[in-house]
């Protein structure tokens, strides 16, 4: 299904793009939520983690961490933060297969902070959240 980042790959629309091979395309993310803010994004339109094959995967990974290289380089920020959202409650708006490249530059310029929910368990709970992924692995 076409998307608003097809429409970036097919130059239908305005992109500031800093990467572009076969497979992968980045450009800056339009919120710019911090300087520097990238995209990395699969040229085909697959919605998610769980649809991308793991070859793509794998080369858009290797793109990240080029791109986190030449973002560190370009703009030194005192961190980097790479988000994939894979679904509405997960926070996804673009379905078509992305990673962010956050630059830091101050730890409360954005909020991205994991809450602790460790208080009411045990370690069978862990062992047993352990186990079901383990045996979904086989
Ligand atoms: P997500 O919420 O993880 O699906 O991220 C989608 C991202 O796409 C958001 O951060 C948007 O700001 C960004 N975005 C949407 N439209 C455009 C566009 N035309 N150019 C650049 N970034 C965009």
């Amino acid at each position: 299904m076409e998307t608003i980042f097809t429409k970036i790959v097919n130059r239908q629309i305005p992109a500031h793009i800093v990467y572009e091979d076969d497979l992968v395309i980045a450009f800056l993310d339009i919120t710019q939520a911090t300087k520097g803010h990238t995209l990395v994004v699969s040229k085909a339109p697959y919605k998610d983690i769980f649809e991308i094959p793991r070859d793509l995967f794998k080369h858009l990974f290797g793109v990240v961490h080029k791109l986190s290289g030449a973002i560190n380089k370009s703009f030194n920020p005192l961190g980097i933060n790479l988000l994939n959202n894979n679904g509405i409650e997960a926070g996804q708006t673009v379905f078509h297969y992305h990673v962010h490249i956050i630059p830091r530059y101050d730890l409360n310029e954005i909020d991205i902070k994991l809450k602790n929910n460790s208080s009411n368990l045990n370690v069978e709970d862990y062992k047993k959240r352990a186990e079901m992924i383990i045996t979904a692995l086989l």
